[in-house]
C-alpha cells in the first residue's frame, strides 16, 4: 500500500511542478533533444547532454500544461474500473 501512496505523491508533485512552470515560464527553457523542461539557468540537459534549448516562454507553458495534464489522466481513467 506504501507503493501506490507514494505514486500519487508523485502525480500531485508532478501537476504541482507544472503549475508552477506556467506561472513563470521564463525561469524555464525546453531541450531540443529530449523535451525535457529545465531550469533557465542549466547549461547541457542532464538526461541527454543537449546544449541547444527552446527558450521560447510560449513553448514552455504548451510543454508544461502537457506535464500537468498527463499526471491527471493517469490517475481518472485506470483507477476507475
Ligand atoms: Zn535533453
Amino acid at each position: 500500500m506504501s507503493h501506490s501512496h507514494k505514486n500519487d505523491a508523485h502525480m500531485a508533485d508532478r501537476a504541482e511542478r507544472a503549475a508552477k512552470i506556467i506561472e513563470q515560464p521564463e525561469e524555464y527553457k525546453i531541450c531540443e533533444g529530449c523535451d525535457s523542461i529545465l531550469t533557465a539557468g542549466a547549461v547541457t540537459c542532464p538526461n541527454c547532454h543537449s546544449y541547444r534549448f527552446d527558450t521560447d516562454p510560449q513553448t514552455v507553458v504548451t510543454h508544461a500544461q502537457l506535464l500537468g495534464s498527463r499526471a491527471q489522466t493517469s490517475v481518472t481513467r485506470e483507477d476507475l474500473y
